[in-house]
């Protein structure tokens, strides 16, 4: 088939290429990560038998269309159970879509997709294995406790023998898990290389759009949080699912990090536990520890989670450091982002943390990206600090700035309506956001905070 041997360097981090051995990757900036990948080059004709469909292509260019005659039809969608995963989909499956799921190894993306599996009872559904075998999925599928006759596993590494397959099943939903278990003879390196799932994952691609049949890729993600081997993949696909949480902790967020048939700040909530994954739908009345009396190093945080509101329990504990250096850690918090709180704090409010251990918790094991749980997190250190517990109907919206202001947060009447929904009696937020906010049209009470001194007065004073 007339194929040459060519040999390629990829940057393991990135999947960017170059034809010779870098040190430094120019792409991702990461130190020795190139390494060689041996690529047979196909020719043009062998890629169309790949997965053995017989379908030429139609050769039937486009034309132009008038943009007024466009129909702004909505696509046609495959309905999921479960009101999270349809959120994060923009609204179900889109035919044809090629959906990468990504997460750490070990947190339940196998779970949840074969839950996913199940349940789509009315639907042909394929679920490709190459890291279990089919007794392991048989016992996995009976602790999750769904029965279905129209779900087929294959255990298969080999895309020419899953396409092959594909052809006897006709399957209406195709589940491959993972990408970096698959090869394809058309290339010469192991599973999981870059040029590996690169490959593996066009062929998926090729697959989803020529038979209009949606594909969802489990895939790995390494600890630094890319996707292992290919940044590459997420430019491919349509979606690009997140699986998040702390595996010793019961909580998953499900994000979208990207779609290209919704919007990409959605995010689902799940609960693991024995026999498999339940969805939160009221994320903030777990997250919040209802508690008899008020404790100290307790403060409420009205946060946002992409388009989300969630009222978030921040804990820290202050104490004196007991071996000389002072120790700072954070769970579910960026620990820099802390360290710059409690500077500000020393520097700009005159409280004297830096001889204190200061341990940070964000309760229920979430990491949480927003911003506006500064102001949370500042009153618990110092509620911590100066052993005064904060009242249990006081929560907090806002992000703290370097000269200790309160900045103003985004959609923040989402979040007050959250916090009244949630039964709480004041909310603190930046002055900055009052402008366009109708106190009236709430019925808690809202106080308006510029810096962080009037924040302390206004609890402790
Ligand atoms: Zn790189």
């Amino acid at each position: 088939m007339g194929s040459k041997v060519k040999k390629t360097y990829f940057c393991q981090s990135c999947g960017a290429q170059s034809p010779k051995w870098l040190g430094r990757c120019p792409s991702c900036g990461e130190w020795n990560t190139y390494v060689e990948e041996v690529v047979q080059k196909e020719t043009k004709n062998s890629r169309l038998q790949v997965f053995a469909t017989g379908r030429q292509e139609k050769g039937v260019a486009n034309k132009p269309v008038l943009l007024q005659e466009v129909g702004s039809q909505e696509y046609p969608r495959i309905q999921v159970p479960g009101r999270e995963l349809t959120r994060v989909l923009g609204g179900g499956i889109v035919p044809g879509s090629l959906v990468l799921f990504g997460g750490e190894p070990g947190i339940g993306k196998s779970t949840l997709m074969l839950q996913l599996a199940l349940r789509l009872k009315n639907l042909r559904v394929l679920y490709v294995s190459g890291e279990e075998s089919e007794q392991q999925i048989r016992m996995r599928a009976d602790r999750i406790g769904i029965t279905t006759d129209t779900c087929f596993i294959l255990q298969e590494t080999n895309t020419q023998n899953i396409f092959q397959q594909i052809t006897e099943i006709e399957p209406q939903l195709v589940i491959i898990d993972s990408i970096q278990t698959l090869h394809t003879s058309y290339i010469e390196s192991s599973p999981g290389s870059v040029s590996q799932v690169r490959e593996c994952a066009a062929e998926l691609l090729r697959f989803a759009k020529e038979t209009n049949t949606p594909v969802f890729m489990i895939g790995h993600i390494t600890k630094d949080g890319n996707l292992a081997g290919p940044k590459v993949l997420e430019h491919m696909v349509d979606t690009v699912l997140q699986f998040e949480g702390d595996r010793n902790h019961v909580y998953r967020l499900l994000r979208t990090t990207k779609n290209r048939f919704g919007s990409t700040n959605e995010l689902g909530i799940y609960e693991m536990y024995g026999e498999g994954l339940r969805e939160v739908t009221n994320p903030s009345e777990i997250l919040i520890t209802s508690r008899d009396q008020p404790t100290s190093g307790v403060a409420i945080a009205a946060t946002l989670e992409g388009n989300r509101p969630m009222l978030i329990e921040t804990q820290a504990l202050v104490s004196s450091a007991a071996y000389g250096v002072p120790q700072r850690s954070a769970t579910g918090f960026d620990l820099r982002r802390l360290s710059m709180l409690l500077a500000v704090l020393e520097k700009r409010c005159g409280f004297r943390l830096s001889l204190k251990d200061v341990f940070i918790n964000i309760a229920g094991g979430i990491r949480v990206e927003d911003p506006g749980i500064d102001m949370a997190l500042v009153c618990a250190v110092l509620s911590s600090n100066e052993d005064l517990p904060i009242p249990q109907n006081i929560c907090f919206a806002g992000e703290v700035g370097l000269t200790g202001e309160i900045r103003p947060v985004s959609r923040i009447d989402q979040r007050i309506h959250e916090a009244q929904k949630l039964g709480f009696d004041r909310i603190f937020i930046s002055s900055h956001n009052k402008k366009g906010l109708d106190p009236k049209q709430f019925s808690i009470s809202i106080e308006t905070v510029g810096k962080m001194e009037e924040v302390f007065g206004k609890l402790f004073g």
